[in-house]
């Protein structure tokens, strides 16, 4: 294996890696910079890591009998799971092409990972899915909503069912909402509804596509006794006083932030718009602050676009149902033109 590879992004547009293209606006950051200051750094993170659980809870309006555990990044969380799942004969699944943690976290844990296809149009393979279900009963299925590379929320019905699979041979369910910013819905609705058939469903998001990729800061929601269980392997003190008290500070200025959320769903229609147009360009709608596409020659593309300034993802390696596709983050206006330019000039 490699070590995660982070692309080198000097000098150029960076929309590769599903960052909020906007940063606090100047009052905010002389704020916070006071608040950071006074920080007592020579503690160890206290009580008020407390006061941003509750903070989460309201603004994630989560359920009463709910617990949330908090992550240093939702990676973190994913590690953590497959440690707290880490019996003999565990395995994880996943649809794929999905996001590369799942995989990646039962690898170093010596857990077996088991990829179900998406379909060809990147659905859930619901005959697929609980087959592999029944076969391999894994006690960790992680399905995110929306997914990542491929930016789609799968059918309702389809998830139901391999959610109610999943719990009849025991295992767990993690709906990854890392892009609930950009998603027009969320499976939160669904466990409020049915707390009885989805008492194994934990919710985990994370503060990153919000807007604080920076901070590192993710969270899992799920039934308090449940919660109890994945806490007794969480590293003390995971989350820094910076994180939380940067994290704090976000969420009592959560408008500003729903504001860039808004602005860049409406940019994402308007870069679809403009990829329409291109014949040469497949795109799929969007639920998430990215757009997947298939171009004729991925790798042409790309560099195409790096060498006229702009860094995306070619994720066509990835795995083969992803065969020339790209991923394009959503970036500001000034970003996406130059990089709808970019893209047209390398096609
Ligand atoms: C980006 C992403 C995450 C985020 O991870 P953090 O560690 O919180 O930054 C989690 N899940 C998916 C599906 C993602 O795309």
């Amino acid at each position: 294996m490699h070590a995660y590879a982070i692309q080198d992004s000097a000098g150029l547009v960076k929309l590769d890696a599903m960052e909020n293209p906007y940063s606090l606006p100047p009052e905010l950051q002389d704020l916070l910079g006071q608040r950071l200051g006074r920080l007592a750094l020579n503690r160890y993170p206290d009580a008020r890591v407390n006061d941003l659980r509750a903070a989460l809870a309201a603004y994630a309006r989560m359920p009463e009998d709910y617990a949330l555990i908090l992550g240093n990044g939702s990676d973190e969380l994913i590690s953590l799971l497959a440690l707290a799942c880490h019996m003999p004969g565990a395995s994880v699944l996943a649809p794929v092409p999905g996001f590369v943690m799942y995989a990646m976290s039962a690898q170093l844990q010596g857990l077996a990972f088991h990829g179900v296809p998406l379909t060809a149009d990147f659905e859930l393979d619901e005959s697929a899915m609980l087959s592999a279900i029944e076969q391999h009963q894994p006690s960790l299925t992680y399905l995110a909503y929306p997914n990542n590379p491929t930016a789609n929320l799968w059918d309702e019905g389809v998830i139901t069912r391999v959610i109610d699979a999943v719990g009849q041979q025991g295992g767990l369910v993690v709906v990854d909402e890392a892009y609930q910013p950009f998603a027009a819905r969320s499976w939160l609705e669904r466990l409020r509804a049915q707390p009885q058939a989805q008492g194994h469903v934990l919710l985990m998001r994370t503060l990153s596509k919000f807007g604080l990729a920076g901070v590192r800061l993710g969270y899992l929601m799920g039934p308090k006794a449940l919660i109890a269980e994945i806490d007794k392997v969480r590293p003390p003190y995971n989350v820094s006083v910076l994180n939380y008290e940067c994290a704090l500070f976000a969420l009592e200025h959560a408008q500003v932030f729903a504001q860039q959320a808004k602005e860049i769903k409406a940019q994402r229609a308007k870069i679809f718009q403009a990829l329409t147009a291109l014949p040469q360009v497949r795109a799929w709608n969007s639920e998430a602050n990215m757009i997947l596409i298939r171009v004729p020659n991925a790798g042409q593309t790309f560099q195409g676009m790096k060498s006229r300034g702009v860094l995306i993802k070619n994720v066509s390696g990835l795995h083969p149902l992803l065969a020339n596709c790209l991923r394009l983050t959503v970036g500001t206006p000034e970003e996406n033109q130059v990089m709808l330019a970019a893209l047209k000039d390398s096609l």
